[in-house]
């Protein structure tokens, strides 16, 4: 998806992208677990699959996936990013918990949206999403 910097974030924060997640794509380290989350999201949306593996923590499994990169691209590329509610946030000093909704639907329209607890882990002032809990599948 290619998005203007003017653009409506694709997080649905109701912000400019340019004003709320881009900076994040663009380099800056989101300074709350929520902030990482969105951007997580947004670039999803907008197919920013570097992105995602940065921010990731090392001990993800994926690291292990050859694919990994190419199948963020499929997701990105074939997914209709609608909506995403948080639910909660659970702040912590070196870990933290959001728990959101993300609205997706497939290309062929099918509804994968999808509720998830995400555990976040801070390594050296940084953000990294650690690994996520599906809460309910609808
Ligand atoms: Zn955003």
């Amino acid at each position: 998806m290619k998005i203007s910097s003017n653009s409506p974030c694709p997080c649905k924060s109701g912000k400019k992208y340019k004003k709320c997640c881009k900076p994040y794509h663009d380099g800056d380290y989101p300074k709350t677990a929520l902030l990482l989350m969105r951007s997580r999201f947004s670039a999803y949306a907008i197919g920013l699959s570097n992105y995602i593996i940065k921010t990731t923590y090392k001990t993800h499994e994926n690291f292990k996936n050859p694919n990994w990169k190419s199948e963020i691209d499929f997701f990105s590329n074939n997914t209709k990013f609608l909506g995403l509610k948080i639910l909660d946030v659970k702040n912590g000093e070196q870990e933290s918990f959001v728990s959101f909704k993300a609205t997706l639907l497939s290309k062929s329209n099918n509804d994968i949206s999808f509720s998830e607890n995400s555990r976040f882990l801070k390594e050296k002032d940084t953000w990294f999403y650690e690994r996520g809990k599906i809460l309910k599948n609808k």
